[in-house]
């Protein structure tokens, strides 16, 4: 059996989360409203919250349901203000600042790395570390401007010791860059490396395999491609990277 938050809303005595998490101890999963785009179901905080505890409590599963009526979608302002306050996961006590995104928030082709590193800790902007530079020549060689496009991260805050991030940070961390997708409404995406790649179309795809091929999901046209961090490690897979973007920026 799958449990709404509205239904369990009614189970909360006086504000208590103790009916929440004995109900959910017997289930296998639960199912939740996205914290983002429901404001008017209840504090956006307090259902993040939530989610946490269920995971706290040994739910292994946590399923999104997202409320497709354009009047419930978040704002720019809410999904910034939510993602600012947050803490959500476990990343958010190591970290400096919060790093949203940055560019053109109605940018036809969006790129998705997977976290901030020291640099962009620092200074609260994805992409501007060493692998940022790199990406941001490659862009200026095809002739495209870094304020052209939309730059997210699948997490917001940084791994300690620029590991990858895990499961349940992604878990809660992902309905902010699914709000993101849906204010910038890109016609293209730049999934940068596998954790981009498998938190966003699926975890059957390999970085390897899948670079450089389109792939269309739900009208919107996915290329995946190395992470820049990966250039810098090894220097070959700079031309497929710069063939891939080439492939995403090119006149049709
Ligand atoms: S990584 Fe995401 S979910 Fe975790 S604290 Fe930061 S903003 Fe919140």
């Amino acid at each position: 059996m799958l449990y709404h938050l509205k239904a369990f809303e009614a189970y909360q005595p006086q504000g208590t989360m103790e009916p929440y998490v004995r109900t959910i101890r017997e289930e296998e999963s639960i199912t939740v409203h996205h914290p983002n785009l429901t404001p008017d179901i209840f504090d956006k905080y307090t259902a993040m919250k939530h989610i946490v505890e269920a995971q706290k409590a040994g739910i292994t599963k946590v399923e999104w349901i997202h409320v497709s009526d354009d009047e419930d979608a978040a704002t720019w302002e809410e999904l910034e203000k939510a993602c600012s306050n947050c803490n959500g996961c476990k990343l958010y006590s190591n970290r400096k600042n919060v790093v949203i995104g940055t560019g053109n928030k109605k940018a036809s082709v969006m790129f998705i790395g997977e976290g901030p590193g020291a640099d962009e800790d620092e200074q609260g902007i994805p992409f501007v570390g060493k692998a940022g530079k790199l990406m941001n020549q490659c862009l200026e060689g095809l002739g495209v401007k870094r304020e052209e496009i939309y730059i997210a991260n699948i997490v917001k805050c940084r791994p300690p010791g620029n590991r990858n991030p895990e499961p349940d940070e992604i878990a809660v961390c992902l309905s902010y860059l699914e709000a993101q997708i849906k204010l910038v409404g890109p016609e293209k995406i730049v999934l940068l490396g596998s954790v981009s790649l498998q938190n966003i179309l699926g975890k059957e795809y390999a970085i390897t395999k899948s670079r450089g091929k389109w792939i269309e999901k739900d009208g919107i046209q996915y290329m995946p491609t190395f992470h820049p961090a990966a250039l810098l490690r090894d220097e070959h897979k700079k031309i497929d990277f710069w063939k891939d973007l080439k492939e995403v920026f090119k006149k049709s």
